[in-house]
């Protein structure tokens, strides 16, 4: 289709989506959204993919008015939602999931460096994007808490102040009937549900360099492989204050295997999904407290149930990672933003190469600046400069739907005082 057309059926598509969004708050998501797909199809021919030739034209007129990414995802129709996005229909999860795709294929034409600098962490992701995200994820923890006294599942929330491993159990009734009474409640609740969402490559630098130095706290845990190697029981966390954990880990661990280590339950900076500005930790980030029968598996369970009606999945289940596979280890508490992350997910794909550049420039920089402050010569990612592509592209895509689950006698809380923390 010309583009002389499509830009007024775009233009169209905005203005019905306003209308939509003031007349009927409850379900403004789909009539536009479909239309959208529609548009998509007819001026793209299938969702856009990095060079496009649709996608090249509109971003030259965006181009020609000198417009910024905010102003270019405002104009394609990507805004803070008004009201809770609902996806229970999969269409409009794929939908949703296209008109990102599409938006960031505008992008790697008028801003292609700051769109790879948004997905390897050195760029802050587009306020549209966190907003969305951050949006969604409120909706659905609000539909959990507002559960607390419906569901047969037995939920309790966790409230987190600051960075902490795992924060405050609270009295779930008492809380939930506070939610829903008290406007000024919901937002002091909401805060502090989750540990962390989106995370720069700097910071997460930080966190790698301490691990692969066996510096400060307690993190990640001992793998099989590696209690083998130095005689300790396997699942206990590192302690850098071990003398034996030190030995371990500094004398008889390759340079190769301690990135391993650390990759079980941490990123390396530049591949985090953090970055992205898609994703949230819930409650704890304690693998312990999400087992079955542990005190956060009917939260869990819940979780499988629901997430995807408000566009969220599990990414890291682990199974990719089975059978000594590169990847992360399961993650019962990270949840990612469908429409955004898989968008972002395709476009790596899809642009390797260019990735791969910024990533490997990147970590040349950490590496430097570390290593200048240090006076040494450290290499501190060639592992995953050789693997990266692994611990982005091995997840878990979202499950058919389950089925229901009982609900268990409730189990005790533990408390735990050792670290887990900075997951991928
Ligand atoms: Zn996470």
């Amino acid at each position: 289709m010309s583009w002389s057309l499509c830009v007024p059926l775009y233009a169209i598509n905005l203005a019905m989506k306003g209308l939509v969004i003031n007349r009927h708050p409850t379900n403004f998501s789909r009539l536009p959204l479909t239309l959208f797909a529609l548009i998509l199809t007819l001026c793209h021919g299938s969702p856009v993919q990095g060079g496009e030739p649709g996608s090249e034209q509109l971003a030259r007129s965006f181009s020609e008015r000198k417009l910024g990414p905010a102003e270019i995802l405002g104009e394609l129709g990507i805004e803070a939602p008004r009201s809770c996005l609902d996806f229970t229909d999969r269409d409009v999860l794929d939908a949703r999931k296209a008109r990102w795709a599409s938006a960031i294929a505008v992008l790697n034409h008028t801003h292609p460096d700051q769109l790879v600098g948004w997905i390897v962490g050195s760029t802050p992701p587009p306020k549209a994007a966190l907003r969305e995200a951050e949006f969604q994820k409120d909706c659905l923890l609000a539909a959990m808490i507002g559960d607390v006294n419906r569901s047969p599942l037995r939920l309790r929330v966790i409230l987190n102040y600051g960075d902490v491993f795992e924060g405050e159990v609270a009295n779930a009734r008492q809380l939930a009937s506070r939610f829903e009474q008290t406007p000024g409640w919901r937002r002091r609740i909401l805060s502090h549900l989750t540990q962390s969402s989106y995370r720069d490559a700097k910071s997460q630098s930080h966190i790698w360099m301490r691990k692969y130095l066996f510096e400060g706290r307690s993190f990640n845990i001992v793998s099989e492989q590696a209690g083998e190697r130095c005689g300790l029981p396997a699942g206990q966390t590192w302690k850098p204050e071990s003398s034996r954990h030190h030995r371990c880990w500094k004398e008889q661990l390759s340079p190769e295997e301690r990135e391993r280590e650390i990759l079980h339950a941490s990123s390396a900076p530049g591949i985090s999904r953090h970055h992205w500005g898609s994703e949230f930790d819930l409650f704890s980030l304690n693998p312990n407290s999400f087992t079955d029968g542990a005190p956060l598996n009917h939260d869990y369970q819940w979780m499988t149930q629901h997430a995807l009606n408000f566009g969220f999945f599990q990414p890291y289940r682990g199974e990719k990672a089975k059978g000594g596979h590169a990847g992360y280890m399961e993650e019962r508490w990270h949840w990612s933003y469908l429409p955004l992350a898989q968008a972002i997910h395709d476009f790596i794909a899809a642009n390797e190469t260019r990735v791969e550049r910024a990533l490997n420039h990147q970590w040349d920089e950490f590496e430097a600046r570390s290593n200048r402050w240090r006076r040494a010569k450290i290499a501190y990612f060639p592992f995953v400069r050789s693997r990266w592509r692994d611990y982005v592209f091995n997840i878990d895509l979202p499950p058919a739907p389950t089925v229901v689950a009982e609900a268990e006698p409730e189990p005790e809380l533990e408390a735990r005082s050792d670290v887990l923390s900075n997951e991928p």
